[in-house]
Order: C-alpha cells, then structure tokens, then sequence
C-alpha cells in the first residue's frame, strides 16, 4: 500500500482535500497534471467570491460558514492572507429565486446583512447603473480569495504534514484491486485504501459514465480600467452578483489597484475535450464583456485591458457532485462545481475527509449526490 489515499487533481477542490487529510493523520498522496497552483483549468485569474447569503440554496449556508472557519485557518496555517473580506452586493429583482434564497438564507441562519432600497443602493454603491426596481442585499461575511495562493497554500501545508505530492503527473486510469484502488500514473502503479476523484473539467475523460452530467464550459472574463480607480477600491465596492432579466454579472473590487475585473456568468461554448480549450480571447468573447460592462458599469471603460479564459464542469441542475460512486466506498468523486465552487472548496475537503474517514458527514450533502442523475434516468 503506497498511503491509505491518493488525490487525483490537485486543483480547488483536490488541495483542500490533501490539507484535511493531512491534517487528520491520514496518510495521503497527491497526483497533478500540471504545476501546482496552475491556471489552465477552473482556479485562477487572482480572485473568486466568497459569500455566505447563497442565492443558489440554503441548503449551502452552514458548509459556507465552515468554509469561512477552514480558510482562516489555512490563512493561520500558511501565513497567507487569502480572503479579503468586502462585503457582498447581491443585486436584483426581489421575487427572483436567486433573490429569494439570499433573503431567506439571511433570514433563517441570522447572516449579517443590510437591505438597500434604489435609493439608498444608487446613493451608496453609484458605480452601478440600477435597472427599474432593482435594490441591493450587502452579505457582510462576503470578498474575494486568491485562488493560486489558495491552492498553492493547501498543498505546501499539506505536504508539510507528510503527504507526498506528484506534480506534471497524469492520472491515466484507476482500478479497483481488492482491498482498494490502484491509481496507474508515471508508468507505474499506486496502491491506495481509497481514492478521490477532484479531476474539475477532466471528470468526463477520466470517467466517461459521468460525461452526460457533466458538461464542461467555457468560460471568459474580463479586467477593465476605470475613469477614477479610487471609486473601485474594495472598502467602497464590494464583490457583487447581478442578475438582471437574462444578465448574469459578477465582478470585484480592483485587487492590485488599476484594474477592476468584471465577468458574465454564460456559455461561451461547451467543449467536448478539456485538453483542447481554447484560451484565446476572441472577439466576441470581448463583445459580451463590453456590452455588460456598458450597460452595469458606466465608471469602467468598456474595452478590457486584459482578459483571460477558464473552464469548469456543469451538472444539469448545477449543484456539484459529491460522495462514493461505488459499493465498496472506495472512490469518492467531488466534481461538477458548475460556476461557484471555489468559495466551499475548504468545506468540501473536510466533507471528503469526513467521508473517507467515517464514511459519513454531518454536513447537508443529499442534493450532491453523484447518483441523483441515475435515478432520474432509471
Ligand atoms: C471564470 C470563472 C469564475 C468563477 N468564479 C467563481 C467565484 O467567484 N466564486 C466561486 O466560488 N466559484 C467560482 N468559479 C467556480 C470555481 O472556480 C470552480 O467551481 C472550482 O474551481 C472547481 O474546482 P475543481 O477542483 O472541480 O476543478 P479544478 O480547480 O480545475 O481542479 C481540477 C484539477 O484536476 C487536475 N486533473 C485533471 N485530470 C487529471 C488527471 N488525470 N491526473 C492528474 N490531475 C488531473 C487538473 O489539472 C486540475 O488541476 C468560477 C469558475 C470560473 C471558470
């Protein structure tokens, strides 16, 4: 037995899960495809939005607070500060699901908040043009990560505490030997107790059962300078998510000080080999951006200074797949992040951990499971 588990893709979720295992005592190896803390897939471009009020569920709130608690830990750990706490803007309709769950999210779990009407939101935060009837919700315990230092940080902790960590190391294929899992990578075979599955957008290509489910998106966003950069700053704008009609927009405050990035949540094409993305910003990649950037944000030139491409896997009802795909309990699979899972990665990691060790969580995983699509096919 090479360790008692082996970590296939050292990406968001994969890192997390080598520091919680790591952390329990459990031995742990690590495989990666390319350089640790690597931008080619769905981590990167300097930020992603952490927020706890969740407009995709409430199911999700308590996994965000204990995300909240895990990434001032891996801070405390690493000596890197990886969250910057703004606040966050959630900015729409009321009576919108997305709108509807914040609130209730708020509601039900005491979240610290403030609702702004269009008065007070177009006095406060003018660097949004409202549309009619809009208002704001401003989710305190909400800002931005460092994704790269992220992964970076869980991994070097993680290798602090004894896991070995393979990087430029393909996964070919696994097989389930008796009494666990062999992993063959590097032209040889690894033995494990158990495996887990965190491949991101390679999860069809690594396990074409799970192809139909998850399909793999393009995914473009943009960094735009601004008439008066001061008014970007993270203490007078927040990290924000709009949906405004068909418009779904998100963005940040300027992080290094001159740009102020900005990004549509839509399909900018579903690519059928994740090895073949094209990174290459086209023009109407740039389009869109301006567009948006047009319509929400008059204080930013519209021409992006800089723009970047990534890709994440996208499950039908958009909720991630997590838990064992067989009998034995062997293999356990976080994948399909659809757009939002890099703020619960250190939640999901310990839920892995948890699952791995116990074979259970106390955590609400029911409407992750790997198996639901199954069932709606039988
Ligand atoms: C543009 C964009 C903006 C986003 N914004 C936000 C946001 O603001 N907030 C938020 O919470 N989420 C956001 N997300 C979503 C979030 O970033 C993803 O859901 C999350 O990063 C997915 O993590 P993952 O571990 O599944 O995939 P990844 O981070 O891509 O990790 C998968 C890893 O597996 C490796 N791998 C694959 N196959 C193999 C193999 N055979 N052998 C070895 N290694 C392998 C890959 O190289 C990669 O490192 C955004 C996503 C994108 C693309």
């Amino acid at each position: 037995m090479d360790a008692e588990v082996g970590v296939i893709g050292l990406g968001t979720v994969g890192s997390m899960t080598l520091w919680q295992l790591s952390r329990q005592g459990v031995s742990a190896v690590g495989f990666e495809q390319f350089g640790i803390g690597h931008d080619y897939s769905a981590a990167g471009g300097e930020s992603r939005i952490f927020r706890t009020a969740y407009g995709e569920g409430l199911e999700y709130v308590p996994l965000m607070l204990e995300s909240y608690r895990l990434w001032r830990e891996l801070e405390e750990e690493s000596g890197n500060k990886l969250l910057h706490l703004t606040g966050g803007l959630m900015i729409g309709n009321t009576g919108t699901p997305f709108m509807d769950n914040v609130l209730k999210s708020i509601e039900r779990f005491g979240l610290d908040h403030e609702v702004l009407d269009q008065e007070q939101a177009k006095k406060r935060f003018p660097q949004h043009h409202l549309l009619q009837g809009e208002i704001m919700v401003l989710d305190t315990l909400a800002g931005g990560l460092r994704p790269e230092l992220a992964v970076v940080s869980a991994v070097k902790q993680a290798e602090k505490l004894g896991a070995a960590v393979h990087s430029h190391s393909r996964v070919e294929r696994i097989e389930p030997s008796g009494t666990g899992v062999k992993v063959i990578a590097n032209g040889k075979t690894y033995q494990f107790g158990k495996v887990v599955i965190s491949t991101g957008p390679w999860t069809g290509a690594f396990l074409p059962e799970y192809k139909p489910q998850i399909a793999v998106k393009r995914l473009a966003m943009g960094w735009f300078a601004a008439k008066d950069i001061r008014k970007f700053q993270s203490d007078r704008f927040p990290v924000y998510i709009r949906e405004s009609g068909e418009d779904k927009f998100y963005g940040t405050p300027t992080f290094e000080g001159s740009m102020v990035k900005a990004a549509f949540y839509i399909n900018y094409g579903i690519i059928d080999n994740p090895d073949g993305l094209n990174r290459t910003i086209m023009p109407d990649d740039i389009q869109l951006l301006r567009n948006a950037v047009q319509k929400y944000l008059p204080d930013l030139y519209p021409d992006p200074v800089r723009a970047s491409v990534y890709m994440d896997g996208f499950t039908p009802d958009e909720h991630a797949l997590v838990g064992a795909i067989d009998d034995e309990k062997h293999i356990i699979l976080l994948g399909g992040f659809s757009g939002h899972g890099f703020k619960m990665a250190t939640g999901i990691g310990k839920i892995a951990s948890d699952l791995i060790m116990e074979g259970k969580t106390s955590f609400e995983v029911d409407h992750l499971s790997p198996k639901r699509f199954h069932k709606m096919n039988a």
